[in-house]
């Protein structure tokens, strides 16, 4: 999946940013030393579409629905570091497939989390009460599609069902409004069929009538080569190598526990959890102690020297300088750990 958290600047334009007016943001990531701004809880890696683009094809994880009472854990652990924004984004799966979705948004508000945001697939939204979903405390929600058209659909995300897509897409957006818009839908688009084309069609113009923000994907990560430049169709083009000057920032915005309960600070493309950037299990460690460790700190303090093998040939990287409001915002969410948990004072 790709990450809903990311700011709206293209890749591009974020990295000429960084070459262009590079900052020192030492001291505002210092405030995130005790707790990660963000925390992405992946609560199932299954997936019930099979896209060309996308490196679920490749995963030798079980497949499974996150454990609930491992979930609680996961919460009171981030809640007691300091932290408040929870997605629900996931390295890969949908989260719709997972029936306790409403139930986990409800115990993590009951801690003080907010956001939950996640994108999906939409394969499954008619099976939600659109009115409970759009009010369960869900923050965005980014639905992806290949297009606006059965083959293209078929082509890309190799499941016959566009149809069902684009009507639950419909219907959630109208609900949406008729509520008021309590949550942020947008589109995104991952299609081989080039843009001018894409906004001549009907479903597009539907969506854009109802007031949904629509945003094209042109160029995709290689998953660390996992994807390569035969798997991507038409218009899909592979992105460009970038060179690795400063640390990631995922390493300080990419923290996720795996379905399995694995902490990694890359939840963008530790596919496995299996590379160095997966510090632990959150089964039998706290999410403290692996934020605070100096494995992690060793990573950070040393990546451009000894970078990590997975961000070698990654072309999902983001330099740490380029922060926006947004990043800003999770940073000024965190609670001093003495607040947050006493037993640390
Ligand atoms: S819907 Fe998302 S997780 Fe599933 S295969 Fe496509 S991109 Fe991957
Ligand atoms: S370079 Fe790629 S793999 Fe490495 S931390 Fe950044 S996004 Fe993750």
């Amino acid at each position: 999946m790709l990450e809903p958290w990311r700011s709206n600047i293209s890749g591009y334009s974020r990295l000429l940013l960084a070459k262009l007016f590079p900052r020192d943001y030492s001291k505002e990531l210092a405030k995130t030393a005790h707790c990660p701004p963000l925390l992405g809880i992946e609560t199932t890696n299954i997936c019930n579409a099979d896209c060309v683009f996308c490196a679920y094809q490749y995963m030798e994880r079980p497949k499974i629905i996150m454990d609930f009472d491992l979930y609680r854990k996961i919460v009171d652990d981030y809640a007691e570091c300091g932290g408040r924004n929870v997605g629900l984004a996931v390295t890969v799966g949908d989260p719709l497939l997972d029936p306790r979705l409403l139930d986990r948004i409800a115990y993590g508000r009951s801690r003080g989390m907010q956001g939950f945001g996640f994108f999906t697939n939409g394969i499954l939204l008619h099976k939600f009460a659109q009115k409970a979903l759009l009010t369960s405390g869900l923050a965005a929600l980014h639905i992806s599609l290949a297009g606006f058209d059965r083959e293209t659909y078929k082509k890309i995300y190799r499941v016959d069902i566009y149809h069902r897509v684009i009507d639950n897409t419909v219907k959630l957006a109208e609900v949406n409004n008729l509520l008021g818009r309590p949550v942020k839908i947008t589109v995104s688009v991952r299609s081989s069929l080039p843009i001018r084309q894409l906004i001549k069609t009907e479903d597009y113009r539907r969506l854009r009538s109802l007031g949904v923000p629509v945003e094209f994907a042109i160029r995709y990560d290689s998953w660390s080569g996992k994807i390569r430049p035969e798997d991507l169709q038409g218009v899909m083009r592979m992105r460009p190598l970038p060179q690795k000057k400063q640390p990631c920032g995922a390493l300080w915005f990419g923290a996720t526990v795996h379905a399995d309960g694995a902490f990694t600070v890359c939840g963008c493309r530790d596919l496995d959890g299996t590379s160095e950037l997966t510090l632990g299990n959150l089964k039998e460690q706290s999410l403290h102690d692996l934020w605070t460790s100096e494995k992690l700190q060793h990573i950070k303090r040393h990546f451009t020297t000894v970078l990590p093998d997975i961000c070698v040939d990654c072309t999902q990287y983001s330099p740490v300088s380029i922060l926006n409001s947004w990043h800003f915002s999770l940073i000024r969410d965190i609670r001093p750990l003495a607040v947050a948990c006493p037993e640390h004072a």
